[in-house]
Formats: structure tokens, sequence, C-alpha cells
């Protein structure tokens, strides 16, 4: 059977955040209609059912957007119709949710708890106040702290988010900020460095020349520091933004970033199924929530043949601690990995760039600084 993952997309938050891309709008959280957009979830994850046949659930993910601001029963609806839909799960089936310091309280986490839920992931982003500022959040310090606190006493998984490479952020306040997390219980941290986009109010600030990023030493300091404070504290670099205890790790993120299957349900989900070696599809729906709950269709749709899926997984993979599987991805693509690519992947071995050992190539942890040319130069 196939091992398949769902993610849900939740399209809104209660503030747009001035350096965020992600496909959200702003809602004022008394408007969000619970039920009308579980509705539209339920009625794609019908219209998709037939692609599901066959193929084992192997994780669901609600992410977004604040997924925090959808009320647990609408979830729970949402969750037994996309367990109900598959022929068998996962006996470890994880099921994750985002959510938002500003908005979960004890009944919101008791709640999806009760429907299935187990892992919570929170946007913290940092622990400095004047750096929420800059970023444009809705908490601060002291109701991170108590959303993560709460969240790892009532869940059984609990993960945060940082944010580093901010002003004024010296890489001793990352650590205490990841220190003080940790001391919470957190078993999982994933750690981003801020990027200025194209289309984002920090986008346009930098257009006009009013914002400019953090120098590339500052980044790196700051990865560096994170790391060398993380594995002091017994966690794995499993993925170049993710760090967890052994046995932590996010499953759903790992069953992506190993290139395999998943559906996307949700305004502006992507979803990206292959249906035999060398073919499947790529998808995003409608980036319109309005739309998307009216029955619009996917908005982009592609086709994934070989190349495309051999790209991907290497694109995933080398991300990862694990690497790439060279036979999984064969038999996925139906085509051999090495295929177009022979001269750059033994150019890469001989200068230590990529290590292939028996099934694996990966990227060696002290190259992951460089992993986007190491990545491209394979393309
Ligand atoms: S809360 Fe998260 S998803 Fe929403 S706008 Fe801010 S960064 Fe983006």
């Amino acid at each position: 059977m196939l091992e398949t993952s769902v993610y849900i997309h939740f399209p809104w938050c209660a503030r747009k955040c001035p350096y965020c891309d992600f496909a959200t709008t702003a809602k004022a959280p008394a408007e969000v209609d619970h039920e009308a957009y579980a509705d539209a979830v339920l009625r794609e994850l019908e219209r998709r059912r037939e692609h599901l046949s066959g193929r084992r659930l192997y994780s669901v993910f609600f992410g977004g957007g604040t997924p925090s601001m959808w009320a647990p029963k609408s979830m729970g609806r949402v969750l037994e119709a996309i367990r109900a839909a598959f022929d068998a799960e996962h006996p470890e089936l994880e099921v994750s949710a985002e959510a938002n310091p500003a908005s979960i309280d004890d009944d919101w986490l008791l709640g999806i708890r009760d429907q299935g839920v187990q892992r919570v992931s929170i946007g913290v982003q940092s622990l400095g106040d004047a750096q929420l500022k800059h970023l444009g959040r809705l908490h601060d310090r002291k109701l991170a702290l108590a959303a993560v606190g709460r969240a790892a006493n009532i869940m059984p998984r609990a993960s945060a988010d940082l944010i580093f490479g901010l002003p004024h952020q010296s890489a001793e306040a990352l650590l205490r900020d990841a220190a003080a997390l940790l001391d919470l219980g957190l078993r999982h941290l994933s750690a981003y460095a801020l990027t200025i986009e194209p289309g984002t109010q920090f986008g346009e600030l930098h257009r006009l020349g009013r914002l400019q990023p953090e120098p590339d030493e500052s980044y790196i300091e700051h990865y560096q520091a994170l790391e060398g404070f993380l594995r002091s504290r017994g966690f794995s670099h499993y993925e170049v933004s993710n760090y967890a205890l052994p046995g932590e790790e996010s499953r759903h993120n790992l069953h992506y970033w190993r290139g395999q299957d998943y559906l996307g349900l949700g305004a502006a989900a992507v979803g990206a199924l292959a249906s035999q070696p060398g073919q499947g599809e790529r998808y995003k729906n409608a980036l319109d929530a309005g739309q998307y709950m009216a029955g619009a269709g996917p908005a982009e749709w592609e086709p994934l043949g070989g190349t495309e899926l051999v790209q991907e997984a290497l694109m995933l993979g080398l991300r990862t601690q694990e690497g790439v599987s060279i036979s999984r991805t064969e038999s996925r693509a139906g085509q051999a990995l090495s295929r177009g690519r022979e001269a750059a992947l033994e150019e890469r071995a001989k200068s230590g760039d990529i290590l292939i050992e028996g099934d694996r190539i990966s990227v060696p942890h002290d190259r992951w600084l460089l992993m986007d040319s190491i990545v491209g130069a394979l393309f």
C-alpha cells in the first residue's frame, strides 16, 4: 500500500504578519465560519476520494494560516472523514496542528486532543519583545511562554518555531530563548532564518530601501550557535531547520522530505500524488478561500514525470540528515536517479559536497550552509 499523508490548509490569521508570504489572509476570529470551511474541505475530500484507494494514511497535518482559530469540533469532523476515506492507516498515525500563541487556550488544546490531534507546533518566533514587535506578532514573551507551557502540559507532543537573523538579536539572546523553551519540556524545535520575500510588507519596505536584511555573518553565527547548543542538549539536527530529541522528529515532515505522496486539502493547499512509477501530479488549490469554498477547482496543476519526481526527491531529501534513498526514489520516479546528472554527482562526490554510501546520497553536515548551491548543481 502507498503511504500517504494529508495536509489541510486553514487560510486565515487574526492579522497578517509583515514578513509572511504564506497563503493566508487576515480575518477576525469571530468571523470564521468553522463549519462552512470544514464542509468545503469535506467536499474536496469526497472529490479526491477515488485517488485514495490502495493507500494507507501515514500522517495528518493541520497547517496554515492559524489552525488554532479553527474550532476543535470542526477539525475533528475533518479528521474523522479523512481517516474513513483511507483503506488503512499507519498504527502510529501522527496528527499535528500548527498554533499561534495568541489564539491557544486550554479549551482549544483539550478540544483538539480529544479529537485525536497529538502534536502541536507553536509559532513562537522569538521571546524578545522588541523582535516580536518588529515581526508584527500579536503575542509578547509572556504570552508565548504561557502558551508553550500550556501546550507542553496538555499535548502528548509539542514543538515551537524560532526565527533567527532578526535586527538587534544576539546569538546569546537566541540561545536564551531556545533554553527557555526547552525548560518548558519541548522535545522538538524548528528554527528558520528570516527572509525578505517579495509581495510582503517587508518586501515592499526593502524595495523602498527602508529595510535591509541582516548581514550573512549574523545568520551563520546564529545558525551555528543554535546548532551547538541544541546538540549539547541531546537534540539531533535532522533537517536544515529542524531539531529533535531521538524519536521526536515530525513524522509528517519526514514523509514529505522523503518525497512521498501527500494529499492537500483546503484553500491554497498543495498535493503531490504519484499513481505509478514515473507518473504523478501536483496541484495547488484556489488561493482565495471564498472561491475555494464556493467550489473552485485547483488554480494550478502539473503532471509529474520521472525527471520532476527525482528533482523533488533531491530538493527535499538532501536537506535531511538521512539524505535521499536511491532505491525509493527510483521506484517512485521509474528512472535512474543519476540519469542526466552523472557528471554532477561525480564532481560533487569528489569535492565532498555529497556522500554516496550504499543506497543513500546525503550532504555532509559541515556543508549544510551551502545546501542551495549543492542541490542546484544536481538539477
Ligand atoms: S501567523 Fe503565521 S501564517 Fe499567519 S501571517 Fe503570521 S506568519 Fe503568516
